[in-house]
């Protein structure tokens, strides 16, 4: 048996490979860069290129690219290979320092927004050497942020990492303040938790509705769905087992650290978690993920769905964003502390925690709006779109006392001084009962549970770390002035808790009266769909928020808004389009044959025996289903007219609202109507797998 641990990372060029192939002191610059962010000098870079091009050949690589994350939503590559002519004619392997830092992507076609005029669609790739680069197949890949000419972000990754960045200066004035001098930095770390639907392969190929949209558009409900609840953490079956194997070690191959998987609430779902890192290495880990799932599935004659809501009526994927901000020495600073001195730390961060997600509600929304989601989101199975923080009773508690200089229970009598009583231990059991809340506190990280399963981890975490600094600043503003720093403090916390509790609820999330009182009583957003959000991203007090961090510039945020809402427009309308050519050349036929048959069987019975025979079934069901057929054909006409109607409409925003109003109204019409056909039409007439076959298929 081959150990894991001979294998785990053996296709990365971490830093393992780094200290056993590059010179000492080309290590050491190299090191320097990664961990402080330091220029790279060309000459390292080549010495880097050159170890990291004959580890890779060594592997059996032949080409490199810079792999990075377009507004997309998937990542990117373009293969060169390390060819090179040498002078008696054959070729050598060669790969330089430029072209390691540096790449030029033929990008045009990548989505800009409008920030790249055609004329100039050339934009560049830069490295980012805290991401290790990687050999998947036969390439080399370069982990790298993707730039217009003008040094816009075209990517996920920059803003990105401007965020950890801005996060990181805030915090460390705040860590100063406690009188910490030995904190370089402060980093943020996620781990995500990936769900996702293993479908038969064969099946999913007769499905054009998942060919070309990922999820289905059709389908009855099938007798047994997930109401036995006897698939969550359910014995693996045996085909999946296989695949979790195989898919684990790809993945510990590439030096991710996936560590737990079980089946999900729904049949034919199942879950990934990896263990936490920094939140750009996180990032990138989970799109290769993404990746790797989908291509071992097909090793094993599966499909993997990682769309939002592969079935209606059954639990759709997200994906659960544990995140937590730690020092470069190693102390989690949402974690509460042993000594009343860190609490009083711990509290701030919590209370800017606290503040962020309140003032930034709709941006946090806004990170995880895409037509798949809206689906999720509401749904009662998948966070409200209305956002809130579960902190859980011990913590409230705790946030009570202090905002009420009262003693923090009655047995103890203590006062809720800071940096004077000691605070309670916070356990992960006490705090991780809500599986409702779109953001809970779970003992020393925080669970943002409200993206798709589909979305890339960049944008929720964007946006949750330039909040999250955004309060810091505000409290490092005030708090470098205090003439009595503990008194500032004690009043700052106070002052928040006064002002943004009404973020905070421990109680059911799916509770419809929540809805009312969150809206009606409490003044929270709730912005159901991504038409209705993303204008908000353009909202005064974001884009200063944002640009005053230096995470987005005014033109990058409206680029990202038009993206955003093109993306939602064209996945719905392809949708809308597959549906009416499946209604009509797959659906309708289907049943209009059945009801030739019926048709016939009754011609036939009436031959052989006159009114003798009763046909009354017959004659019913055939009125029924031609009645169907017809009103079939009505929606999908309507559908028709619908979709060259909203295509005509120019302007983004009044697109976006049509999509919602218009098309996914009348999408669901049609859908109706062809579902309540296939309830009552002979199995085998029915042209492509149905809800329980796919479901329950993979054994
Ligand atoms: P579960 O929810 O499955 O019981 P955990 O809550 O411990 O397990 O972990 C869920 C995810 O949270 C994992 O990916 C784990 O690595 C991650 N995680 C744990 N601690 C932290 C942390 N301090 N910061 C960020 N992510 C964390
Ligand atoms: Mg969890």
């Amino acid at each position: 048996m081959e150990k894991v641990s001979d294998y785990f990372g053996s296709m990365v060029f971490d830093d393992r490979v780094m200290k056993a192939t590059l010179p000492a002191k080309v290590y050491a610059s190299l090191r320097k860069t990664i961990d402080e962010g330091q220029q790279l000098d060309i000459g390292v870079a080549n010495e880097v290129a050159t170890a990291m091009k004959d580890w890779a050949v060594s592997k059996g690589a032949t080409h490199y690219t810079h792999w990075f994350q377009p507004l997309t939503g998937i990542t990117a590559e373009k293969h060169d290979s390390f060819i090179s002519p040498s002078p008696d004619g054959g070729v050598i392997m060669e790969f330089s320092g430029k072209e390691l830092i540096k790449g030029e992507p033929d990008a045009s076609s990548f989505p800009s927004g409008g920030l790249r005029a055609t004329f100039e669609a050339r934009g560049y790739t830069a490295w980012d050497p805290t991401s290790y680069a990687f050999i998947k197949g036969k390439t080399l890949c370069i982990p790298t942020a993707f730039c217009s000419y003008g040094g816009e972000a075209l990517d996920k990754k920059t803003p990105l990492l401007r965020s950890m960045e801005a996060l990181n200066i805030q915090a460390m004035r705040i860590i100063k303040l406690f009188g910490n001098d030995t904190v370089k930095c402060v980093k943020t770390s996620v781990g995500p938790e990936q769900e996702y639907f293993l479908v038969d392969k064969e099946m999913y190929d007769k499905r054009r509705d998942l060919v070309y949209t990922g999820r289905t558009l059709f389908g009855a409900r099938p007798p047994k769905g997930q109401e036995m609840d006897d698939h969550y953490f359910g014995v693996i079956k045996p085909r999946v087992a296989a695949y979790m194997e195989d898919l684990n070690k790809e993945l510990w191959k590439l030096g991710i650290l996936a560590k737990t998987e079980h089946n999900e609430v729904a049949p034919a779902q199942h879950e990934l978690a990896p263990i936490y890192s920094t939140t750009n290495i996180a990032t990138d880990h989970n799109q290769l993920t993404m990746e790797i799932m989908q291509k071992v599935a097909a090793r094993h004659g599966l499909v993997c769905l990682l769309h939002e809501k592969p079935f209606a009526g059954v639990n759709g994927s997200g994906k659960h964003n544990n995140w937590s901000i730690s020092t470069d020495t190693g102390v989690n600073l949402l974690s509460p502390g042993e000594t009343p001195y860190e609490n009083a730390q711990f509290l701030l961060f919590l209370c800017a925690v606290i503040k962020a997600v309140d003032d930034y509600q709709d941006l946090l929304r806004i990170s995880v709006a895409t037509a798949g989601n809206d689906h999720r989101l509401g749904a009662n199975e998948a966070p409200p779109a209305v956002v809130s923080m579960f902190l859980g009773d011990e913590l409230s508690a705790v946030l009570d006392a202090i905002e009420n200089d009262a003693p923090y229970n009655a047995t103890e009598k203590t006062q809720m001084k800071l940096g004077v009583s000691v605070l309670p231990k916070f356990t992960r059991d006490t705090t991780d009962r809500n599986r409702t809340s779109p953001f809970a506190f779970t003992g020393n990280k925080f669970e943002f549970r409200m993206l798709g399963s589909s979305n890339s981890i960049a944008c929720a975490n964007i946006m949750l770390n330039a909040a999250v600094a955004e309060s810091l600043k505000q409290y490092a503003d005030v708090l470098e002035g205090a003439e009595n720093f503990r008194d500032e403090l004690q009043k700052l916390i106070k002052n928040t808790i006064k002002e943004h509790k009404r973020i905070i609820f421990n109680g059911n999330g799916y509770d419809e009266h929540w809805i009312k009182e969150a809206t009606e009583k409490r003044g929270l957003l709730n912005y159901k769909t991504t038409a209705d959000c993303v204008g908000h991203l353009l909202d005064e007090k974001n884009v200063k928020m944002l640009t005053s961090h230096k995470i987005f510039s005014e033109t990058e945020l409206k680029s990202r808004y038009e993206i955003t809402l093109e993306n939602y427009c064209k996945t719905v309308i392809i949708e809308a389009r597959t549906m009416c050519d499946m209604a009509r050349t797959e659906i309708a036929p289907a049943v209009e044959s059945y009801v030739a048959d019926i048709a016939k069987a009754v011609n036939l019975k009436q031959s052989v025996g006159g009114s003798t025979i009763p046909v009354s079934y017959e004659k019913s069901l055939i009125i029924k289903l031609s009645g169907l057929v017809e009103s079939m054909s009505m929606k999908t006409e309507e559908l028709e007219k619908a979709l060259i109607e909203v295509s005509e409409l120019g302007d983004i925003a009044e697109q976006s609202m049509a999509v919602k109003d218009e098309l996914l109204v009348k999408m669901g019409r049609l859908r109706a109507v062809c579902d309540e056909a296939e309830k009552i039409t002979a199995k085998k007439y029915w042209p492509f797998p149905r809800y329980g076959e796919l479901l329950f298929g993979v054994r």
